[in-house]
């Protein structure tokens, strides 16, 4: 008997034994199955800050793992290795959602981090181990390129803290081009995760030549101002040749500075810029008073100055999660 799999936007029609696009998930005796459930190829203990989470519980560590398998075919994967392989080979980890937590425990962990692949295609998986996350004072976030559907996406945010969601580019051209998917899903996820109360940080990855002309970052900004509000961390990062775009030269300092200055011109309160040394790219600053808040050092912090949610200078209450 086929079935489909409603967890994302492709709906894969999966005969018997059949896997879908995703390959982490099969038709097996009529149910949709995660096969790589409880058996991550990836496990490590990553300070929040690599997610990036810049607002999120600043120098905690997250227990951050993910499964082998990806909805999204993005020809400039820089984890292609796990995440457009078959689980069946890549070599795996045995670890059970009450495991994920005890381990997250033991490593003195504040959160959970569904990553490095993309928490969609490994649902259940993510979900159990959020709902066990939670029942032990943990944090669940989740690293995605938000290609899912509304409803499972409103279910899995009911035990979801933070997100950072990728927005790749603002055109579907590109998404269909780059990523063999579309960008409309991907916009309302956006909007639905940080409508659900989950503390939303963008990233958008710079493309030379494909994303990077002031109309691109112009386009982008203003959808994220408007729709999500201007207080969202929104991350410009640097691109390395990598996986099926090792064509492309790595993305010039300039660029992502002038896109920067776009986004902040443009109104959005926290404007970082990542994967380079730049002054001030990773700080953040209070929008109101513009005292330096937190000096970032690469994933370390040198200095955090924010006082129970708010600038100690202002008391501008500041967006995000901090304790
Ligand atoms: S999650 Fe995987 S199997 Fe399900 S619809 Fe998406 S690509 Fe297909």
């Amino acid at each position: 008997m086929s079935v489909q799999c409603k967890i994302c936007p492709r709906g894969c029609e999966l005969s018997e034994g059949e896997a879908g696009n995703c390959r982490a998930r099969k038709n097996v005796n009529g149910k949709v199955t995660l096969t790589t459930y409880g058996f991550p190829c990836a496990v490590h203990v990553d300070p929040v800050e690599k997610k990036p989470m810049f607002h999120f519980l600043p120098g905690s560590k997250s227990f951050s793992i993910a499964t082998a398998g990806c909805n999204l075919h993005c020809r400039n994967c820089q984890n292609w290795e796990i995440s457009q392989a078959k689980p069946e080979d890549v070599p795996a980890y045995e670890l059970p959602p009450d495991k994920v937590v005890e381990k997250a425990l033991e490593y003195k962990c504040r959160s959970i981090a569904y990553t490095y692949t993309d928490p969609v295609i490994f649902y259940e998986y993510a979900m159990d181990s959020s709902i066990k996350a939670r029942e032990k004072g943990l944090k669940n976030i989740l690293v995605t390129a938000g290609y899912i559907n509304q409803k499972p996406l409103k279910e899995i945010c009911k035990f979801t803290d933070g997100a950072n969601i990728d927005l790749k580019a603002f055109s579907d051209k590109f998404y269909r081009d780059v990523c063999k998917a579309t960008l409309k899903p991907v916009l309302d996820a956006l909007v639905t995760s940080k409508e659900c109360g989950v503390e939303v940080e963008v990233t958008n990855l710079v493309l030379p030549t494909l994303n990077d002309s002031e109309s691109d970052f112009k386009s982008l900004v203003k959808w994220v101002k408007e729709n999500m509000g201007a207080e969202t961390p929104l991350h410009f990062s640097r691109f390395y040749p990598n996986y099926l775009m090792k064509n492309l030269p790595p993305t010039p300092g300039e660029t992502l500075l002038k896109a920067r200055e776009i986004a902040k011109s443009e109104g959005l309160k926290h404007v970082y810029i990542g994967n380079i040394s730049s002054p001030d790219g990773e700080n953040t600053f209070c929008p109101s008073c513009g005292k330096l808040l937190i000096k970032r050092t690469g994933y370390s912090i040198d200095t955090n100055e924010i006082k129970n949610g708010a600038c100690p200078q202002c008391f501008s209450k500041i967006y995000g999660v901090w304790q």
